[in-house]
């Protein structure tokens, strides 16, 4: 992509409503537009963002046999009605009137729609188990829509169903998707901690919250130092839930059980929530199927959160330094730029040109910064912008034969022979 092509409507000032560094640095990048408070439009450098997001998550789903479907935002109150959750909802569900007077609703979640889907096909436990899910928006009028995309009103979520003949295989069900979240976590370069979390207005008996780690992070958090460690090909469940780990007003220094040398104290930002919640809704919305004796049975069901908008957020608050956006290589909206500091020079024009067409053959991401501005305007939008390495062509180097190469997130600049670019730029883009 060309930046003159490209719409990143950069600005100086940020209205004085944004508090956190997030939600500074995504309007300062040109990434999002509020439209209305907690109501944002994704601009397209935002919108990249959000879908490297999502394909990551939508991948490690997909790795552990998750099938993805799409439900709709609008649905009917029928079935809220019948669950309960009508009224317990209260004002955070946007209730709408149709024209023929049907109460409908914005979806805050979708138990009830995935049920009743559920319930309308599947009658044996032969088909099980099965756990489905969707990347949707959703609306919740939370009290104090804030902090930009972390607690919009609107926002997307990735939500799975899971449905199993019994307790025993819901368990089975629901470690396949904790071991899930902390390899999509770990590929967006995050750190996962999770915690025991409770259930709240889901219901159910079992809950695990997954937070990442940001200095700048709403929660406290206190856990044993392992869990900064681990190794996304060798990840047990069981074993993961059973080291320690607390919020702030969990944690009684007396009473932790782990040596004070392996505890470590970081702030941290919550972006899964998944629970176990057993026949809660199968029994009121008619979910059961034939066990081996024939017997009828509710089934029993999990279901797991992710918020994919709310992560494009949470990886700028554990990403970032006073100059802009540091983005992880694998979320990054561009994972190169080629930064033309002279576009009039023939000579720098022609090398910017060879780099990009060779670059982009191998399908890798690359913005060519052509623009016709200060040379100190460019360098600062790529590092606002964040792109994660980038190729700075300037005459003076040019003639010397060397090209400089940055490392955002290092933030570390090296001057590196012309012939050597193409190799050292790959080695990067691979670590
Ligand atoms: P919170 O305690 O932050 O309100 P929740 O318990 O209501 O979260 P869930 O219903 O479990 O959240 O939703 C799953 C995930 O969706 C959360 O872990 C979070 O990442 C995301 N999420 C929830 N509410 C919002 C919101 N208002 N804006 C953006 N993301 C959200
Ligand atoms: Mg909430």
């Amino acid at each position: 992509m060309k930046y003159s092509e490209f719409f990143i409507p950069t600005v100086k000032d940020v209205p004085s409503d944004a508090e956190i560094i997030s939600h500074k640095l995504m309007i300062k990048a040109g990434m999002i537009k509020q439209s209305s408070a907690g109501i944002y439009s994704w601009l397209p450098l935002g919108l990249k963002v959000l879908k490297n997001i999502e394909q990551i998550v939508r991948e490690e789903q997909d790795n552990v046999g998750a099938n993805e479907m799409l439900m709709p935002t609008i649905q009917s109150a029928d079935l809220w009605i019948k669950s309960g959750r009508y009224d317990d909802y209260g004002k955070e569900m946007l209730r709408i009137t149709d024209r023929s007077g049907r109460e409908m609703l914005y979806g805050p979640t979708n138990e009830e729609l995935i049920t009743d889907i559920f319930q309308t096909y599947i009658t044996s436990y032969k088909e099980l188990p099965k756990n489905l899910y969707h990347i949707q928006w959703k609306f919740r009028d939370e009290v104090r829509p804030r902090f930009g995309v972390m607690r919009g009103r609107e926002f997307l979520m990735k939500d799975n169903y899971s449905f199993d003949l019994n307790e025993e295989k819901a368990k089975i069900s629901y470690n396949n998707m904790f071991k899930a979240y902390i390899k999509t976590f770990l590929r967006m370069g995050l750190t996962p901690i999770s915690l025991r979390a409770e259930t709240g207005p889901i219901g159910g008996n079992l809950s695990h919250e997954f937070q990442i780690l940001a200095n700048t992070g709403e929660s406290k958090l206190y856990y044993d130092k392992e869990l900064e460690s681990l190794d996304p090909e060798s990840l047990d469940p069981d074993k993961l839930q059973s080291y320690y780990a607390a919020v702030d007003d969990q944690h009684d220094e007396n009473k932790c059980p782990i040596k004070k040398e392996d505890l470590k104290i970081s702030r941290g930002i919550e972006v899964g929530h998944i629970f176990y919640f057993g026949t809660k809704y199968s029994e009121k919305l008619n979910a059961y199927v034939q066990d081996q004796n024939g017997k009828k049975i509710a089934v029993h069901m999990g279901s797991y959160g992710i918020g994919v908008s709310r992560l494009a957020g949470a990886l700028i608050e554990a990403n970032h330094d006073e100059k802009g956006i540091k983005w992880p290589r694998s979320v990054a909206p561009f994972k190169l730029s080629i930064v033309n500091l002279m576009p009039d020079d023939q000579n720098c024009t022609t090398k910017a040109l060879d780099y990009y067409s060779n670059f982009m053959n191998q399908k890798i991401d690359t913005l060519y910064d052509d623009r016709d501005c200060s040379v100190g305007k460019k360098l600062k939008d790529n590092d606002l912008i964040g792109t994660p390495i980038q190729i700075i062509i300037g005459k003076r180097d040019l003639s010397a034969g060397i090209i400089e190469i940055r490392d955002r997130q290092l933030d570390l600049s090296q001057k590196i022979k012309i012939d050597d670019v193409e190799k050292f730029v790959l080695q990067k883009l691979n670590s």
